[in-house]
Parts: C-alpha cells; sequence; structure tokens
C-alpha cells in the first residue's frame, strides 16, 4: 500500500519527535492517555442522548497493555473513535494551534532548548519519543467499518479498512531498541507504567486499567514438622484501576481529614515532616480553580540553592500540566507547595503564554492573600507552630521584604518576628510594642553575630536599664528588613549603637558636650593615634560600666559593611560594587570610667603611653562589638606591653 506523506510542519515536529533528547519521554503516555480520556468524554456526552450508544459511565475505560515478548504497548479507549478521514487530518497533519505554535517556538529557540516540550501538549506526535513505530486501529462511534494508521516515522504513514468490534481507538506503540544513551525497556516494565500514571494522569476521572503483579501466600502440599502445610509466596496477576480519579482537593472539605491532606502533601512533595498549614481555595469568576496548598514545617534540603525549584504544580481538569509553576507563587512565598486545578487552562500551555496569561495573575494575587491570612492566623493562634514556620522560612520572608525595597513592606511586616531580650525568644513587632513603657519612644535594636555578643553590647546597658525592650538582630538581612520597614505602628526603629538614643536629659547632654569640649585635644590625640581607623572619637553618652564602644555614623552601620563584606566575598574575584561599603566608625570615650583618667593622667606626661591606651581602647571596642581584630598578634602585644612594662 502506497505510503502517504506528512504535511512538511507535521514532518518537522515528527522529527522532533524522533530525534528528541528531551528527558522526560515518559510524557508520552499522558499525552495518549489524555487523548483517550476526551474520546471517552465525547461517546459519554453523546451516551447523554442517544441510547444506542449503549454504555453506561461506568463502562468506560482506558486500558494499558504491555507485551514484553513483542515490544509493544497498547493503549486502548471505548470512546468515539475516528474515522478514515480523521485518522487522515487529525494524525497525518497538524491542525492544532497548539502544535503550530509548538513549532514556531521550536524554531525560533535553538534545539537544544528542547526542554520547552515539557511545558506543550504536544499530543499524539510524542509517541514517537519511544516508539520505532506506531500502529492506530480505530473505530468511529456509529459506523460499522475499522480502519488502520500504521507509522514509522518522517517517511510517511498508511491508512487501510481492518476489523475492531467495537468503537473506540487502540493505540499500539513498538518500543525502539534499547540504545547506550537510553533506556527504551523501562516503557515496557509494569511498576515504571504505573509510576508514570500515577504521576501525571492520577486524577483522570476514567479508570485506568492495567494487569498488575501481585504477591500472596499459598499452602503447598509440603508439611512442616508441627504437622501444619508449608506455605510459599506466588505471584499472581490482576487487572486494577491505577489512577485515582477523584483527586483530594476536588473532594468536599467534610470528606477529607486533616490527616488525609498531610499524609497526601508527604507523599507527594517528599517531606516527612506534616505541613504547619493547610489552605484549599475553591474559586469561581474571572477564572475558576481549586486549589490545595501546603506550608511546610522544615525547608527541603536544597531551598536555598540553586536547584530547588519552586512554584505550584498546575492541573488541568486532573491532569497535571506543569510540575512546577512558578508564576502562581510570589518569590517571597515560594516555600508554599501544592496543586492548582483549573479546567481554564488547556493541556496546549506553553510557558511563554503562561508568563503572559492574565488567568495565572489572577490566581497568584489570590493566593497570596490567602498565604498571608494564613499565616497571620497561625501567628496569632498558634504561636508554636508558627515559631516552625518561621524557623525555616523567616529568612525568606525577610529577604521578600528588602529585596523590594520595602515594596511588599504592608504584606510581610506583620509576619516578622525577632529575638526579644526581654521574653528571650521571637516575637512579633506588634507584641514588641504593646509592652513598650509609656516613655519609650522607639523600637530598639541591636545587631550582630550572636545573642551572646549582643546580650553584653556595652551600648544595651543604658537601655536595657531602663526597662526597654531590645531586639537582638543575628540575620545579616536584619538591618536591611529595618531600613525597609521604616517605621512599624507609627514608631521609628532606633540602633542600641546610634549616636544619640534620646535617653539623656538635656542637662545630661550639655555636660557631656562640655567635658567634649574641655578635652578636645585629648580626643583629637586618640582618634589620630589610630591612623584613621575612625573617623571620630567622642564621649559616649549611653555607657555605664564599660569602658569604650564602637559606633558608626553616616549611612552605612557596622553590620551592614559585614554584609558587604560577605557580599563581596562571594562576588568572583571581589570588589564589584559592594567594594567601597564601609561604615565611618565612631570610638565613643566613657569619661566615667578609670580607663579616661588613665588617659588624661598619661596625656599630661607620657603621649606614647596615650597612644597605647588608645590603640587598646579601640581593640576593645572591636572585639565587644563582634568585629574582628585586624591583627591579633599586634594587639596580643600591645596588652603584654601595657601590663608587664
Ligand atoms: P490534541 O489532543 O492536542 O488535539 P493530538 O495530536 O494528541 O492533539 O491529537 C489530534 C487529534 O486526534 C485529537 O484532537 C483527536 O481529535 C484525535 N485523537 C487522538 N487520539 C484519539 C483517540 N484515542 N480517540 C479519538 N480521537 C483521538
Amino acid at each position: 500500500m502506497a505510503k502517504k506523506q506528512f504535511k512538511s510542519e507535521s514532518k518537522r515536529l515528527l522529527e522532533l519527535m524522533i530525534n528528541s533528547i528531551y528527558t522526560h519521554k515518559e510524557i508520552f503516555l499522558r499525552e495518549l492517555i489524555s487523548n483517550a480520556s476526551d474520546a471517552i468524554d465525547k461517546l459519554c456526552y453523546i451516551s447523554l442522548t442517544d441510547d444506542k450508544v449503549g454504555l453506561t459511565r461506568d463502562d468506560f475505560k482506558i486500558t494499558i497493555e504491555a507485551d514484553k515478548d513483542k515490544r509493544t504497548l497498547t493503549i486502548s479507549d471505548n470512546g468515539v473513535g475516528m474515522t478514515a478521514e480523521e485518522l487522515e487530518s487529525n494524525l497525518g497533519v497538524i491542525a492544532r494551534s497548539g502544535s503550530l505554535k509548538f513549532k514556531k517556538d521550536m524554531d525560533e529557540t535553538a534545539d537544544e532548548n528542547i526542554d520547552i516540550i515539557g511545558q506543550f501538549g504536544v499530543g499524539f506526535y510524542s509517541a514517537f519519543m519511544v516508539a520505532a513505530k506506531v500502529t492506530v486501529i480505530s473505530r468511529a462511534y456509529g459506523e460499522e467499518n475499522a480502519n488502520k494508521w500504521v507509522s514509522s516515522g518522517a517517511d510517511g504513514y498508511s491508512i487501510a479498512a481492518c476489523e475492531k468490534d467495537k468503537s473506540g481507538t487502540d493505540i499500539i506503540i513498538e518500543i525502539k531498541e534499547n540504545a547506550d544513551e537510553e533506556d527504551y525497556d523501562k516503557y515496557l516494565q509494569e511498576h515504571t507504567l504505573h509510576s508514570i500514571v500515577k504521576k501525571y494522569s492520577d486524577y483522570v476521572r476514567w479508570p485506568i486499567i492495567m494487569d498488575v503483579t501481585e504477591s500472596r501466600q499459598i499452602e503447598t502440599d509440603e508439611v512442616d514438622k508441627d504437622g501444619n502445610k508449608k506455605k510459599e509466596w506466588e505471584d499472581y496477576t490482576e487487572t486494577e484501576t491505577i489512577n485515582s480519579r477523584i483527586p483530594i482537593w476536588q473532594r468536599a472539605k467534610s470528606e477529607v481529614s486533616d490527616e488525609d491532606c498531610a499524609e497526601f502533601y508527604k507523599e507527594k512533595f517528599f517531606d516527612q515532616t506534616d505541613p504547619v498549614a493547610v489552605l484549599r481555595v475553591s474559586a469561581e469568576g474571572l477564572v475558576s480553580y481549586n486549589a490545595m496548598l501546603f506550608i511546610p514545617g522544615v525547608a527541603p534540603y536544597d531551598y536555598f540553592t540553586r536547584e530547588f525549584k519552586a512554584g505550584l504544580q498546575l492541573y488541568s481538569s486532573g491532569i497535571m500540566i506543569m510540575e512546577h509553576c512558578g508564576d502562581l507563587l510570589p518569590e517571597h512565598f515560594r516555600f508554599v507547595r501544592g496543586v492548582v486545578d483549573s479546567q481554564d487552562f488547556s493541556l496546549n500551555i506553553s510557558r511563554e503564554m503562561l508568563q503572559h496569561d492574565r488567568q495565572l495573575k489572577v490566581i497568584r494575587t489570590n493566593i497570596e492573600k490567602r498565604v498571608k491570612a494564613e499565616l497571620k492566623k497561625l501567628m496569632e493562634n498558634d504561636i508554636v507552630k508558627y515559631e516552625t514556620f518561621y524557623k525555616a522560612f523567616g529568612i525568606q520572608l525577610k529577604y521578600g521584604l528588602a529585596n523590594g525595597f520595602g515594596m511588599n513592606r504592608d504584606l510581610l511586616a506583620d509576619l516578622l518576628m525577632f529575638y526579644s531580650s526581654k521574653s528571650e525568644k521571637l516575637i512579633p513587632i506588634s507584641e514588641y510594642i504593646s509592652g513598650m513603657p509609656e516613655d519609650q519612644k522607639y523600637i530598639y535594636y541591636a545587631s550582630g553575630e550572636n545573642i551572646t555578643i549582643l546580650e553584653k553590647l556595652p551600648q544595651a546597658e543604658q537601655i536595657r536599664e531602663k526597662g526597654y525592650e531590645i531586639f537582638y538582630l543575628t540575620d545579616e538581612i536584619d538591618e536591611f528588613v529595618i531600613r525597609s520597614l521604616g517605621k512599624f505602628e507609627e514608631k521609628d526603629f532606633r540602633s542600641v549603637v546610634d549616636g544619640d538614643l534620646e535617653l539623656e536629659s538635656d542637662e545630661d547632654k550639655k555636660e557631656i558636650e562640655k567635658q567634649e569640649t574641655d578635652n578636645k585635644e585629648l580626643l583629637d590625640f586618640v582618634r589620630d593615634s589610630l591612623d584613621g581607623k575612625v573617623a571620630a572619637v567622642k564621649l559616649s553618652q549611653k555607657l555605664k560600666s564599660h569602658p569604650v564602644c564602637l559606633a558608626a555614623q553616616g549611612e552605612i552601620s557596622l553590620e551592614m559593611e559585614r554584609y558587604f563584606k560577605t557580599m563581596q566575598k562571594h562576588q568572583e574575584g571581589g570588589g564589584g560594587m559592594f567594594g567601597e561599603m564601609k561604615a565611618e566608625r565612631v570610638l565613643e570615650l566613657n569619661a566615667n570610667h578609670p580607663s579616661f583618667n588613665a588617659l588624661k593622667e598619661s596625656f599630661e606626661s607620657d603621649k606614647d603611653k596615650t597612644k597605647k591606651y588608645a590603640q587598646l581602647l579601640y581593640g576593645q571596642a572591636l572585639l565587644t562589638a563582634g568585629v574582628p581584630l585586624e591583627d591579633p598578634s599586634e594587639f596580643s602585644e600591645l596588652v603584654s606591653t601595657l601590663l608587664f612594662e
């Protein structure tokens, strides 16, 4: 029989499939199953008004059968089938917009970008990713005759009449021989087929039937020493429906327990820990969809790496069309896992189409609102669970706030928590504010390497003595978060190392100013002794028992300097945009401390010693601030000289 030629654009798509280096070849099964499901939908619809169909809803099914000897995989349905003309027009030509678009995109992008196959409904032709030959036997509903379409690839196809006793379609795929770089045998193995169906087509509403091997214990004729018949394991084959059919997210809330949801989550997203919250969304309107979302309690091991793929699974009427749809989640909530199912999306959805899809934006905005509300609720009603969440993903919220330059401020601010000096645990900012004494004007914070350093920070003493609470910030990003926040409930934030904490009375301030004028020469001498390491030396208004502390003036704090330094280290070759970010250091001395008298006295008699004192005090200031000494051995020598000489 003469071979017919594929139309040129079909041929191109077919060649792409045949030579595909795409790693997820398995999606061919998803495509064929969804075609079968559509065909059943059509006949089921006809049967509503046409008694002659002779089938009820329960009779419809999709069957998968593998024959290892013949190397064939057969996908059969008892749906509406195709006439000879339909076989010709549906399978011989690309008539569909989705495939045409696919071809266009493939022309525009280089072949190495073949990964986009996974984003398209590439349809029937995807069978050629795994097939040496494809035979389609189909009988259209209402026709007596069946037809057989056969193709071994790009050289064409043939159509001939054949026998088939009922309407429907059998797709018989002759699986390619194993190649060095590709294992095709697996598409004949029961467990592979089973898991592909589970992965992509678990929620197809028609039953997907397959012979499954099970084991059972049977009695043998042999008898053991107690006279009992010995048992042995036996494999047997059972025809089973392998898909779950009704997705958990489409079941009524009353039918699904929290445990069911948690189990589903753990199995689907490979987590061993229960999620801290499950959200169910059922929306109708501009776009209708169901979603089941999970807020995990632990971060996946690769969460903070480039490997982590954020996004929700996107389903179209129970068929998975995208495994990680990033467009459904805002970046700051990228920890959320879950599924969105909407019949408003077709299988032929491309990444490009998705990016511009208004429907996706509507869903994303709604999901953002719901996740925010859920987290807020958790914070208010179950702080222990919220803390679990926050320890895993709090940093993500902080990045969301700092990276957006305050854009997401209103959304994220009240979800933040910081470590409180009073409660000695993480608390929300609103809790800090409600605990503020009446005379307290600011929200105080101290940032540094760890809580131990911060608890002993000389500058914090005075604030704590006044009974004020301090937020101890230990994440590098924290200072940026505070800056992005600006205010919270009309209260400004103030770092305890800030020059003026506005804690003193005007008289106290005047007194210090006077002392500064009186000691100007000494203070300038101390500054000059430090060889440009500090921009100024001042008398402190905030030190109580400590001799000295380090502060910063200008825009960049010491913490920010530390952060920039880390960033710079991460940048290849150093330098870069963070190269010049250095805090302007200020050394604050405690005029009421014996060290200041020593300074004064030596300044009268031994300037060389004053210089050493100045360097010692600067070193002490660095150490208490948690800033590494520039030259530790020099410092150690200095201490010895002063003590023992
Ligand atoms: P799509 O399903 O996206 O339209 P395909 O290339 O997968 O594209 O299929 C092309 C057409 O062939 C389908 O639209 C359908 O009309 C027909 N078809 C494919 N498989 C079957 C089937 N199992 N039963 C009936 N018709 C089918």
